[in-house]
Parts: structure tokens; sequence; C-alpha cells
């Protein structure tokens, strides 16, 4: 039996971590501790739930439409291995879904582990680098000017330019039937300080990722 795979948070439909309409996955554990984590709550939490790679990837079937599917976190790189890579291969059958995936490694300190090279195989476009708080480019699915995408596969690389060059940044904000509100994207500090502001002054709270 596979080790499970630890998930804080997923979302069957989100428009702005990525390309057209995907399904996000925000993996639960980061022992990277970058100051001003936007994940925070997903790193310490005790909140989180366990799955199968097979559990995961029928949930990514059966969300009709979308584009592919966004791994964050927490940090993808920090779940079981075999089982993360047993997932994607899952998620690849339907060879029209991108895979799109966030880490805090670097490309080149990643690809020397034979493991890893698996799981590399199955993404399209990898995000890499620390999150550096006072790095803020404003650039459009990245928090900080040192991060860096890596087309690994054909899927994306024509709009190589666009990627590097959009300065455009968008979220979505969700209400939850609890009463919860849930922040999708990557906001700069500045909004998110401003936001959380206005939103404590009403005794409401915000969960981030
Ligand atoms: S690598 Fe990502 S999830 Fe981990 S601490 Fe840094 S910003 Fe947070």
């Amino acid at each position: 039996m596979m080790d499970m795979l630890f998930v804080a948070r997923r979302k069957s439909f989100c428009r702005v971590l990525g390309p057209g309409c995907r399904s996000v996955i925000w993996f639960y554990g980061c022992s990277r501790g970058c100051f001003g984590c936007i994940a925070e709550s997903m790193n310490k939490s005790a909140k989180y739930e366990s799955y199968e790679p097979q559990q995961l990837a029928d949930w990514i079937a059966n969300n009709h439409g979308i584009e592919g599917v966004t791994l964050s976190g927490g940090e993808p790189f920090e779940q079981p291995k075999k089982s993360l890579e047993q997932f994607l291969a899952l998620i690849k059958q339907n060879p029209n879904l991108s895979i799109l995936c966030y880490t805090g490694n670097n490309y080149q300190t990643l690809v020397k582990d034979a493991a890893n090279q698996k799981i590399l195989q199955y993404i399209d476009v990898l995000i890499d680098g620390e999150y550096q708080i006072d790095n803020d480019k404003g650039q459009r699915w990245r928090g900080s000017g040192n991060q860096r995408f890596h087309f690994l596969t054909r899927r994306y690389a024509d709009e190589k330019n666009k990627w590097f060059n959009t300065f455009e940044r968008q979220i979505e904000i969700e209400l939850e039937l609890n009463g919860s509100l849930l922040l999708s994207g990557i906001p700069s500090k500045d909004f998110i300080d401003n936001l959380t502001t206005k939103l404590n002054n009403r005794n409401i709270s915000i969960d981030f990722s």
C-alpha cells in the first residue's frame, strides 16, 4: 500500500494560480520557513487530510472542464515521493491536463535526486525558489523576483516570454458555508496587510493560501 499524501486544502476550480481553470492542491507541511510565507497555516496547523494517490486522482477526474492541476503548499516535494509520483502519473493518464508545481527548492538541486526526477517528468511547469518577502516584483503567479518558471515540457513553452513578463495579480475569495473566508492567489504583502486590518476591524478572519 502506498503512503498517504497530506493535504491542507484543495479547490476544484481556480483561475488565479496558473493558466485557465485549474484544480489546486495545497499540500500540508513545509520545513523551509520563509519569512512572510502566505501559507504558514498549512505548515503548522494541525488541520490536514490524508489521501491515497488514487483518491486524489479520482477527485481530479471529476473536476470536469479543468485545464490542469496546480500543486502548491506547503512543499509538494516533502510529500512521500513514491506516492506523489504515482499521483502525477494518474493525472497524466488524461494527456489534456497540464501540471504546474510550486516548490521552495531550486530546480538545479531537485533534479540531482533520482526520486525527484521521476516526479519532474510529469510536471509541465515548475515554479521554483523560496519566497523572499522583500523581493516582490508584482509578477503574475510568482511571489518574489527570484522565483523562476521552468518549462519542463512543450505544453506552455511557446508562451515563455509572456509568462515571464506579465505583471498582473489576481485573487479569489470564497465565502465558505461555515462563514470563513478563504483567499487563493498571490497577493502583495501590502494587500494582505490592508485586507487583514480591515477585516479584523469587523471581527472577520481570513485564511490565505
Ligand atoms: S517554501 Fe513556500 S510553503 Fe515553504 S515556507 Fe517558503 S513560501 Fe512557505
